[in-house]
């Protein structure tokens, strides 16, 4: 990076988070969208003209890709050729993406996040310390709540908020009891249970419930507007863009948390 403002390519500019990245950026002030890349080729996004052309990426520091699981390929070979380094928020990803993700790592930075929540990362490095401190005497719950159009259940960031809380009580996804119903019996020691509410307009609201003899502790993170994604995308490209070893990363890095 030079040092003045971040210069942004951005793949999938004209979606929804493509445009609240560009506006983030704007809003940041240190830095700014110099090229605004979409299969589309058509329209614009913050003043800049989108291009279909990858090669448009040639002009910019950093290149962030909030797209489609088959584009991302795509978009880790053309940072390789130009040598950029990288962020991936797109999800969902096949093993050719990740392979040349990977290939791209060898040279460049790359930082690969299904969820680049600043709170949510903060949220999982939390749970997984909590639950470990903690020990088994208290039960992990959690309950996760979205809006009613939500196609899938539970959240990945409920499951991914589970494997955190598994891995600070050495348990797996073997311990995993989704929703509870009818007649099943004396809560297990070590079950992680995980249910879904699905209410009206809510963005997304986790909390992790950790029950113990005579006190409970709740950590509970609540989702107030969609740009929590585009500021934490901004923060990861700053990141990758600054100087040090090439290689896979994921938000915990950028948080400096391992
Ligand atoms: P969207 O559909 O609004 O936008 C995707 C954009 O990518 C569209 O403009 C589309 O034209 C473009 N696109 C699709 N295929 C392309 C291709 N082959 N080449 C170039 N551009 C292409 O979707 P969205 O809500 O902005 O989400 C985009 C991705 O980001 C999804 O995978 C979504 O799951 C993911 N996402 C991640 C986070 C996170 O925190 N990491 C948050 C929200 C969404």
């Amino acid at each position: 990076m030079s040092g003045a403002r971040l210069r942004i390519a951005m793949h999938g500019a004209a979606g929804r988070m493509g445009q609240a990245i560009a506006r983030a950026a704007i809003d940041a002030g240190d830095a700014e969208l110099v090229a605004a890349i979409d299969r589309s080729g058509t329209g614009s996004v913050e003043g800049i003209a989108v291009t279909s052309d990858l090669g448009a990426i040639a002009g910019a520091d950093v290149v962030i890709d909030f797209s489609h699981r088959d584009a991302v390929r795509g978009v880790a070979e053309a940072c390789g050729k130009h040598g950029k380094p990288l962020v991936v928020g797109t999800t969902g990803l096949a093993d050719d993406a990740i392979a040349a993700l990977d290939a791209l790592a060898r040279t460049q930075r790359v930082v690969l996040a299904a969820n680049t929540s600043v709170g949510v990362t903060v949220l999982f490095h939390l749970a997984r310390e909590a639950a470990r401190l903690l020990g088994e005497d208290f039960d992990a719950e959690i309950i996760e709540v979205h809006h009613g159009r939500k196609l899938d259940a539970p959240s990945g960031t409920a499951l991914r908020l589970a494997e955190a809380v598994a891995e600070g009580k050495h348990l797996d996804a073997s311990s995993f009891v989704h929703g509870r119903s009818g007649m099943v019996g004396a809560r297990k020691k070590k079950e992680i249970g995980i249910h879904a509410v699905r209410a009206s307009d809510v963005i997304g609201e986790h909390t992790l419930m950790l029950s113990g003899p005579s006190e409970r502790l709740e950590l509970v993170h609540r989702a107030h507007d969609r740009g929590l994604f585009a500021r934490g995308a901004l923060r990861a490209a700053r990141w990758v863009a600054s100087p040090g070893a090439p290689g896979r990363y994921d938000m915990r890095a950028v948080l400096g948390l391992g």
